[in-house]
């Protein structure tokens, strides 16, 4: 523990810089000093940083703030749930490279670095990402990554991911992107990232220039799972990038204390598509340890995406998917809205209301 006072009167509620043990959390008002134990048990075995950008959405008089509920450790971290596991999706089976994750034939991830702007409580790589988690790819396995997509023609999308590839320099992203553009069979490149809303400040102009490359199309992936996180500055670093020709998606996961609810959703998604970003993903949480706390029932997931239905257009849907543990990659389980029945099939209205639908390119088919 570090001197810190905790008198309240010596709060500074605005850092200047991230946050990242848990004496800094209760300095800054943001935990108790009563749980300062627990969560230095908690900080010991998973990464902690809450930016000045995160830290000024909480608010430290709701103890169920969304924000804080994402970012800020939890005792219940130390619970260890039985199905949870280190590698949640099966990477590690897939991986047959430092660096690369090849679960589907047309893409494969390419996890640079090991570090993120934040850590989310809820992270499906807690055990992979953060300091004293790993190490930058070396030089050699960075050369030995790009070997095997080279020789894997099928490789049309690399995805790079978390940690979060927008902690590189401008100047080393542009070169990581000038070597893939370079691989013609690799078409796409695309980054998923927090940083637009973790740090902003981060997608400078330099940056933006690092992302657009010659001979491949650039997607940026926005991971937010709360209407409150797409501030200001979050949808001007957006913009920016959107403004520059790189089209960008979202990823969200469902979690408790956050968006579990349909409001909370339909804000997030009115929100995404406000700021030009189509929702893409909405994942079931998965069975990372210490998360349980945050999970959803599939059950509870079905009946929130049904809700959305009924609350915004197709453009505001993302697809809700589970990755189904073992690494056998991601299925989409959102509710069922068609059902056989009799010679035809029962449709489910936005509503909630059945009708019979007749299926007549069925019938012409069956017919001798
Ligand atoms: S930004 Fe992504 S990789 Fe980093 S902690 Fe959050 S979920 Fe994990």
């Amino acid at each position: 523990m570090s001197n810190i006072d905790f008198n309240k009167s010596h709060i500074n509620f605005k850092p200047t810089a991230a946050l990242r043990e848990p004496t800094e959390l209760v300095a800054h008002g943001l935990v108790s000093v009563a749980d300062l134990s627990d969560l230095e048990k908690v900080a010991a075995r998973y990464a902690v940083a809450v930016t000045p950008a995160v830290a000024a959405l909480i608010d430290p008089d709701d103890p169920n703030d969304p924000i804080a509920r994402q970012f800020i450790p939890s005792a219940e971290e130390l619970v260890t749930g039985e199905s949870e596991n280190a590698d949640p999706i099966g990477d590690y089976p897939h991986s047959p490279v430092a660096g690369i994750v090849h679960r589907y034939p047309d893409r494969a991830l390419f996890k640079l670095v090991h570090v993120c702007a934040v850590y989310c409580r809820f992270c499906f790589r807690r055990e992979m990402v953060g300091p004293g988690k790993g190490t930058a790819l070396s030089e050699g396995a960075y050369d030995n990554a790009l070997a095997y997509i080279r020789a894997h023609p099928e490789i049309w999308e690399v995805i790079l991911t978390g940690g979060d590839p927008l902690m590189l320099s401008p100047r080393r992203l542009a070169e990581i992107m000038a070597d893939l553009a370079g691989i013609d069979h690799v078409r796409i490149i695309r980054i998923h990232t927090r940083v637009p809303v973790a740090e902003p400040q981060r997608i400078s102009a330099e940056m933006i220039a690092a992302l657009k490359v010659e001979g491949a199309t650039t997607w940026v992936a926005l991971h937010a799972n709360h209407a409150r996180e797409l501030t200001g500055n979050a949808r001007a670093a957006c913009a920016d990038i959107i403004d520059a020709g790189i089209p960008m998606v979202s990823q969200s996961v469902l979690l408790r204390g956050v968006n579990d609810n349909a409001a909370a959703l339909e804000a997030l998604m009115r929100a995404f598509v406000e700021c030009r970003i189509k929702p893409y993903y909405l994942h079931h949480g998965d069975l990372a340890p210490g998360t349980s706390h945050l999970r959803l029932s599939l059950e509870e997931g079905q009946a929130l995406v049904r809700a959305l239905l009924g609350r915004v257009s197709g453009l505001c849907q993302p697809i809700y998917v589970v990755d189904i543990p073992g690494g056998h990659g991601k299925a989409p389980v959102g509710p069922v809205y068609a059902a056989r029945a009799g010679d035809g099939w029962q449709i489910e209205d936005w509503r909630g209301k059945s009708h019979h639908y007749a299926d007549p390119a069925a019938e012409a088919k069956d017919k001798p």
